[in-house]
Parts: structure tokens; C-alpha cells; sequence
């Protein structure tokens, strides 16, 4: 049996020997064959920390993307590649600490499909932790499936579920990862880690592309976006109904009605809710149009593998 160990990357330092260290030790004596493939996302340079690692260790490959795709199409890359019984998704700066692998292996070996890290506590800023904290909490109440809270990306996966979302077999675009890993069922169970502080350089994740993951899981998996414009439309409808009922009124018993301050409310107002409405449905047809390019989620450069593996 043998394990595969995602990690995308993209412009880390010698955090990555650490990582390494590590994990080995974490994986060494388990009872598990295993792989570890880096996905470089694009880094700028190229850090020089995997080739060391490579040749030190022939169970490291590193896979190179052509450009910077993002966090989750990196993830992706990695999934395609990896060919373990179970296939671990973790970040590369040791938020998600190695050692929490062992704690997912016992219940992947309890018969678990996939095991997810819950974070009990995070170590960043104030404003992150609010909007994670309030984020996965509107994702569960407006998702068309049951996903868990304050779980992120790290996980243990059977090679089904691994082979289920693949880039081949769930094309969609602009993927959210854990969401996809939610849907695909089976037994899945959450596990509570602490999530240590970044201690190594600054996130690479920038809060546009925070937002971007946000956005993507809430259209992904959640209807609500176009539900809303129906909603806001049937209560302004029932809002211009009865102001047309008290202008004619007015009108009707001679009682004189003020001119440019309702106008102006009014036209301000509807022109606000008509532009957020096409603000929604121009978000779905960008969708649309990812979904018809059909253009490859990543593009890989080249697979490094250590000489006695080539
Ligand atoms: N990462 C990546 N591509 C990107 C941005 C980040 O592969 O475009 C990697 C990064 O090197 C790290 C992981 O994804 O290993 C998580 O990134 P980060 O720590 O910035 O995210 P955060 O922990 O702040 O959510
Ligand atoms: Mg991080």
C-alpha cells in the first residue's frame, strides 16, 4: 500500500527542508510506501531547495507547472499525478503540520474514504479569522450539500474519491477543491488539528485570490446568487405596488405629492438593485464561459523524478 503526498508550492524557501525532514520522519515508520510530489505553481525562480531535496530522496518528484495556475489547480496537477491507495493534500509552509498524517491514517485504515483536518484554532489576523469563521458558516446555510466547517484542504483521500475529482473526471472550472471532496460522499470523517502560525515568509495566497476561492465555492455549490435576484425582485415588486397605490390616492383626493427628493430615492434605488442584479448574472455567465473555453486547468512544464526513478 502506498501513500501519495501532494504539496503545492509556490515561491517557498527553506521551509521546504524542514517539510521534508519532517515528513519523512512522519512517514518513515507507519507501514506505508510512499511518494511526495511537490507541485512548483509557477515559482519565480525556480527554488533551488528541490533539487536538493530530490536528490537526497528518490520518493520526491517535482511536478512544474508552465505559469502560476493558483492554489487549487495546483492541487489539482498533484491529484492527476498521484497513483498511492491514499493521496494526502497538504500545504507547503507547515501550516498543516506533518505529524497530523498519522492521526489521519488510523481512520483511513478504519475504513474511511476521507479524513479532513478541522482547524480548532487558527494562528493568523483578527479580519482572516472573522471572515473564514463567517465564511464557512454562510457556505453551510446556502450549499446544496452538507459541507464541513473550518476544514480547508488538508486531507487524506482513498484513491476512488482521489480518482473522482480528478481535472479529467470532474472538469469543471474554477474548482473548490474541498467542496468537490464533500460531494462525492462516501465515509468521510473530520479531524481537529491545530493550525500552526506561518513561521516562514508571507502567505502566498493574496486576499484576491482569497476572494476568488470564496466566490467559487458559493457558486459552486450554492444556487442562492440567482435565487437572490428573484427574491429582491418580488419584494421590490411589493414595495412599488404600494407606492403606486398611495401616489394614485393622492393624486386621486387632490393631496399634493413632493417631487425631486422621491424621484430621485426612487430612481437611485431601483438603478442600484437593477445593476446588482446584473452584476449576479454577469458572475454566472463568466462561469459559463470558462465552462465552454475548455481550455486545460494547469499545464504542466515537466515531472522531475530522481534518476532511479526515470
Ligand atoms: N500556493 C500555490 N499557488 C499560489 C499560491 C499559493 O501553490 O498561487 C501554495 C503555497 O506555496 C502554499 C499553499 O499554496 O504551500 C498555501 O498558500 P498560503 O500559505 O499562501 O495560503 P494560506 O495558508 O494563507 O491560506
Ligand atoms: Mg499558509
Amino acid at each position: 500500500m502506498k501513500l501519495s503526498i501532494v504539496i503545492p508550492v509556490y515561491n517557498e524557501g527553506d521551509v521546504l527542508y524542514e517539510l521534508h525532514t519532517r515528513l519523512r520522519a512522519v512517514m518513515k515508520n507507519n507501514g506505508y510506501d510512499y511518494e511526495i510530489i511537490f507541485v512548483d505553481d509557477g515559482s519565480n525562480p525556480t527554488p533551488p531547495q528541490f533539487e536538493k531535496i530530490m536528490n537526497k530522496d528518490e520518493k520526491v518528484s517535482v511536478l512544474t507547472l508552465s505559469r502560476n495556475f493558483g492554489h487549487q489547480a495546483a492541487i489539482s496537477a498533484g491529484l492527476d499525478q498521484a497513483v498511492g491507495d491514499g493521496v494526502i493534500i497538504m500545504d507547503g509552509d507547515l501550516q498543516d503540520p506533518p505529524e497530523v498524517i498519522l492521526l489521519f491514517i488510523k481512520k483511513w485504515d478504519e475504513g474511511y474514504d476521507v479524513v479532513y483536518g478541522v482547524r480548532k484554532k487558527r494562528k493568523e489576523g483578527f479580519l482572516k479569522r472573522a471572515s473564514y469563521y463567517l465564511f464557512y458558516r454562510l457556505m453551510r446555510t446556502v450549499s446544496t450539500i452538507k459541507l464541513p466547517l473550518d476544514s480547508g484542504d488538508f486531507a487524506l483521500i482513498s484513491h476512488r474519491v482521489a480518482r473522482l475529482i480528478t481535472s479529467q473526471a470532474m472538469p469543471e472550472h474554477n474548482r473548490y477543491v474541498r467542496g468537490l471532496r464533500s460531494w462525492v460522499g462516501f465515509n468521510q470523517i473530520g479531524i481537529e488539528y491545530e493550525r500552526d502560525a506561518r513561521i516562514y515568509g508571507e502567505p502566498k495566497v493574496t486576499i484576491r485570490q482569497l476572494f476568488k476561492l470564496a466566490y467559487d465555492g458559493l457558486f459552486s455549490f450554492s444556487n442562492i446568487p440567482i435565487k437572490l435576484m428573484t427574491i429582491i425582485g418580488f419584494f421590490c415588486s411589493i414595495v412599488a405596488s404600494l407606492g403606486i397605490i398611495i401616489v394614485l390616492y393622492k393624486k386621486i383626493n387632490g393631496i399634493p405629492i413632493p417631487g425631486y427628493a422621491s424621484m430621485a430615492i426612487l430612481i437611485l434605488f431601483f438603478a442600484g438593485v437593477q445593476l446588482l442584479c446584473l452584476g449576479i448574472l454577469s458572475e454566472y455567465i463568466s462561469r459559463i464561459t470558462d465552462e465552454v473555453r475548455k481550455r486545460p486547468h494547469y499545464i504542466v512544464k515537466n515531472h522531475a523524478k530522481h534518476e532511479k526513478n526515470n
